[in-house]
């Protein structure tokens, strides 16, 4: 067997360097340098298994309760998002779920954000207060005076997204986990629109940062993946209920995917923000495009928040702007386009684009120009920022003359 000199403790490396090595160690029984894809429902067991814990999550037992490419993935993911551990689940959403399900009990007051993705919406809004009871006071996060004002004493959990999914909505982490941690609520961050290096809310008072893998973190649109990230006292929470007696679990190729997808997040991510503020640039001085919402441009209400946070590094790859005219204007617009690629999901290699319809309550709490122009979400890609600006611009030039 063969075993590499002087690991580095990958806490130690700059995060170029852990993208590439955290989370990898060399087959003990083939001796590949990177761990292999290890398909397989269970594990060999010791010869007295009867001492064993049949829910533990730490040894290879069965699939659901750990495996090798899980394992690898969820080292990978603490050393990056500077946690003691993680799990990592099937999707985005699994992890949403893992964490409500694992810290929330019938009755508990949560607060949460007014502008999240859609499922959390939808599970504070309707599934989690029908099933359980659980009450959910929405506020607009971007001010922490709201959130002290929602608490009280049976709040249990305060969510929020670090740029919100899909107005870009930014949210103070520090200040919303000093509020909260005064009232001993629970601080959940998804954090899908900034990965690290770009920020990490665990370094800014969050107890738990969730991101959706199947976005920038896999970076490929080819795999679906969800990840908790935290102290290891609440990660060993989640995986005992939520994902061995749940049972959301990632399958191992799609964590195998995912690892190999995260190896270029830094290289992929500089391109991506690099390439959103110009494309930014690029839209808000368009005289046919009606507003642009991306935390990079000074017109951004939290602009000035966003600098700070962010601490120079960039503000994300997302942003969303409308079109001169009706809700047809913006379909034909999105027709009109060659490079950028109509579909839901982002942060892949390939730039995405949707338009959203303006109806529901949900919207009512968008910004007045979301609901009066009705908007675009654009995932700006990987794609040279000349073909994608050409994109936009020929495409505005057909849909409006
Ligand atoms: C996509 C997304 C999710 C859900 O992730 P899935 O992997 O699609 O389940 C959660 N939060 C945010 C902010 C997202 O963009």
């Amino acid at each position: 067997m063969t075993t590499r000199p002087d690991k580095h403790d990958p806490s130690t490396l700059s995060f170029l360097t852990q993208a590439v090595h955290a989370g990898n160690s060399i087959d003990p029984g083939s001796g590949a340098i990177r761990t292999p894809l290890v398909l397989a429902n269970s594990y060999a067991l010791p010869e007295d298994p009867s001492g064993l814990d049949w829910s533990g999550t730490e040894v290879p037992l069965y699939t659901r309760n750990s495996g090798a490419n899980q394992l690898a993935l969820q080292q990978k993911l603490a050393v990056l998002e500077h946690g003691e551990d993680a799990v990592v689940l099937a999707s985005g959403v699994a992890a949403l779920h893992s964490v409500f399900f694992t810290f929330l009990n019938s009755g508990d007051h949560v607060v949460v954000a007014d502008v999240t993705y859609e499922a959390t919406w939808r599970l504070f809004t309707e599934l989690l207060p029908s099933k359980y009871g659980i009450e959910a006071t929405f506020v607009d996060a971007s001010d922490p005076e709201n959130i002290r004002a929602a608490l009280r004493p049976d709040t249990k959990l305060v969510h929020v997204e670090v740029v919100a999914n899909p107005t870009t909505k930014v949210t103070d982490i520090r200040a919303v986990a000093d509020v909260a941690h005064e009232a001993g609520a629970l601080v959940t961050v998804d954090s899908t629109f900034t990965p690290p290096p770009l920020f990490r809310p665990l370094d800014h008072g969050a107890d738990l940062v969730i991101h959706s893998l199947t976005k920038y973190i896999n970076g490929h649109g080819d795999a679906m993946g969800g990840a908790v990230v935290g102290s290891r006292e609440l990660i060993a929470r989640i995986k005992s209920d939520a994902m061995v007696d749940v049972g959301g679990i990632i399958s191992p190729f799609n964590a195998w995917l995912i690892t190999r997808g995260s190896i270029t997040l830094p290289l992929r991510l500089a391109r991506h923000l690099d390439t959103a503020q110009r494309v930014a640039e690029f839209l808000d001085g368009h005289p046919r495009v009606t507003y642009v919402a991306y935390p990079g441009l000074p017109s951004h209400p939290q602009h000035a928040l966003a600098t700070r946070q962010f601490e120079g590094r960039g503000f994300g790859a997302m942003m969303a702007f409308g079109v001169d005219g009706d809700s047809d204007t913006h379909n034909r617009f999105v027709s009109n386009l060659r490079v950028i690629t109509s579909a839901v999901s982002l942060g892949h290699d390939e730039s995405l684009i949707v338009h959203v319809g303006t109806d529901g309550p949900r919207v009512r709490q968008y910004p007045e120009e979301f609901r009066r122009w009705g908007h675009l979400r654009f995932s700006i890609g990987l794609e040279d920022p000349d073909d994608l600006v050409a994109d936009l611009d020929a495409a505005l030039t057909a849909t409006f003359g």
